[in-house]
């Protein structure tokens, strides 16, 4: 059985009627409100933002585990070529001192002819140690540079999708104002205790507290209502609030409301 509740308080006859016409328009933009509210908060460019944001701190954490690879090679690099210059200066100060010490005993000039040949292998050494710096060091030049386009790229991507975003969120902004507006006044039509009845419904059945009855389906849960409750419901004084059997819905039928669909 549905659950009659009879006419609006302080209502009655075709002010009663009136009153659940104001209802349906009060439901109207509080189903218009919600979706726009469930539009703004799913505007596709707050995820694609997100998402790009993402992909900018990746590349941001790239460029900085690069960066200190690279330095690090750079570091090598500036060592070597410090041991390089001693083992240089340190081959010509023997060098000098062979050519001084001409008369020397051989066994000493021998000494300094071995320390000349170990200088040379070192430097060599050293020489292949610095292609191999440099090798290792031209991909992550080429990385760097990649990423720095990259970051660029992502970084205009983010504020172009950041303006769009706001001038979405805008223009959501603006209609939802709008809607409110319209809302306090299609609610101070509806008498207080209807209006109440209806708020604790909607808070309870996912934002839909009043529903068309169109023929005999009810536009809240979709169901279909038994033929003798349908005639029931219209054979009831306008403005009668019934409530549908099936989801307790102030149902409103769509004769006696001066509403269309
Ligand atoms: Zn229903």
């Amino acid at each position: 059985m549905a659950d009659d509740v009879g006419p609006a308080p302080g209502a009655a006859g075709g002010d009663a009627a009136s009153a659940l016409g104001s209802l349906l328009r009060l439901q109207d933009l509080d189903t218009a409100i919600s979706q726009l509210q469930h539009r703004r908060a799913s505007l596709p460019e707050r995820q694609q933002l997100a998402e790009v944001t993402e992909a900018l701190g990746g590349v941001v954490r790239r460029v900085a585990e690069v960066a200190a690879a690279r330095d690090d090679l750079l570091r090598r690099q500036d060592a070597l070529e410090v041991q390089r210059a001693q083992a240089s200066s340190r081959q010509k100060a023997i060098e000098q001192h062979m050519y001084a010490a001409r008369g020397a005993a051989s066994r000493d000039l021998q000494a300094m002819d071995e320390e000349i040949r170990q200088l040379q292998h070192r430097a060599e050494e050293m020489e292949d140690a610095e292609i191999e710096l440099m090798i290792a060091l031209e991909p992550l030049d080429v990385e760097l540079a990649t990423l720095t386009d990259e970051r660029r790229r992502l970084e205009a991507e983010a504020s172009t999708l950041g303006d769009s975003l706001a001038s979405a969120e805008g223009e959501i902004e603006r209609e939802l104002g709008q809607q409110g507006t319209a809302r306090v006044a299609a609610a101070a039509a509806v008498p207080a205790e209807l209006r109440q009845r209806y708020d604790a419904l909607r808070a309870r059945l996912g934002g839909t507290g009043a529903a068309r009855l169109v023929g005999n389906r009810c536009g809240g849960c979709h169901l279909e209502l038994p033929a003798m409750e349908v005639d029931r419901i219209h054979r009831l004084p306008p403005g009668a609030v019934v409530t549908c059997e099936q989801c307790g819905r102030i149902l409103v039928p769509q004769s006696g409301t001066g509403d269309t669909p």
